[in-house]
């Protein structure tokens, strides 16, 4: 006897970007961003280490959705710069699958979020720069502390967020308690791009690219509280979801002022 699926609807696919380490020869990534896609009605699918850009595209062009998720330092050789002292460890290899998985999404029109490294690989990859070391390098004093030393579910500062945003539309707050385990940080913003959460020392947690686009990215990480069924975050990666099924987010018009005209 046959059975008929039908045209049951279909959960986007979300692919999940997974660390690569040359000397364990495996990929991996933390359950808690499986978790925040199925939380969020999607269905995860990690992606391996693309060895190629056709690879990447090919993976991509399979999936509704990207997270970048988060890893090693960026290498600065990216976006011209010698390395700093306090430069942690980084991973050319995965760096270039992730460009090349963050390019494939954009040509194609997927929906991207980017998590910690992976919102700091978004803004390299589209001629944005970093702070290679936030507490040697960032002008304003103090800054606070970005490198967390309690669990990843307790928010350690605050962000203020941009109303004329994306991320506000989400989550409908000027501020956001987070958690915060990076020591690097945007610099210059990449061009088409906007800062929308700042830390109150100034440090950039928030960029998104609508409307040329179609990506969210995030200096914290709020698969943590998604995971344990925070209703409030788990509205990040609905979102991903909905911009990943088609449903993209209305998107205002660019706020230009328009010469008056008698
Ligand atoms: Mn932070």
């Amino acid at each position: 006897m046959m059975t008929c699926i039908g045209a049951m609807a279909q959960k986007p696919l979300i692919g999940i970007s997974t660390g690569y380490s040359a000397s364990d020869n495996s990929a991996s990534v933390r359950y808690t961003y499986v978790d925040a896609v199925v939380n969020a009605g999607g269905i995860p699918v990690l992606i391996p280490l693309a060895k190629d850009s056709l690879a990447a595209a090919e993976a991509i062009a399979r999936v509704d959705g990207l997270i970048l998720s988060g890893g090693e330092d960026v290498y600065p050789f990216f976006y011209g710069e010698e390395p700093a002292g306090a430069l942690g460890g980084v991973n050319y290899e995965r760096d270039l699958s992730d460009r090349w998985l963050l390019q494939s999404a954009v040509k194609m029109g997927k929906a991207v979020l980017g998590i910690c490294r992976g919102e700091q690989l978004t803004n390299v990859t589209f001629g944005g720069t970093l702070y290679q070391d936030l507490p040697s390098q960032f002008p304003n004093r103090p800054v606070l502390q970005h490198g967390q030393r309690s669990n990843g579910t307790l928010p350690i500062h605050h962000v203020n967020v941009v109303k004329d945003s994306h991320l506000y539309e989400i989550m409908g707050q000027e501020q956001l308690a987070v958690n915060s385990f990076h020591h690097q940080a945007v610099k210059d913003v990449a061009p088409d791009f906007k800062v929308v959460a700042t830390a109150p020392d100034g440090v950039v947690e928030a960029i998104e690219g609508f409307p040329k686009y179609n990506i969210l990215a995030l200096q914290w990480h709020p698969e943590y509280f998604a995971q344990q069924g925070n209703k409030e975050w788990i509205k990040i990666f609905e979102d991903l979801v909905k911009r990943a099924g088609g449903n993209k987010p209305v998107l205002k018009e660019p706020n230009i002022k328009q010469p008056k005209i008698r």
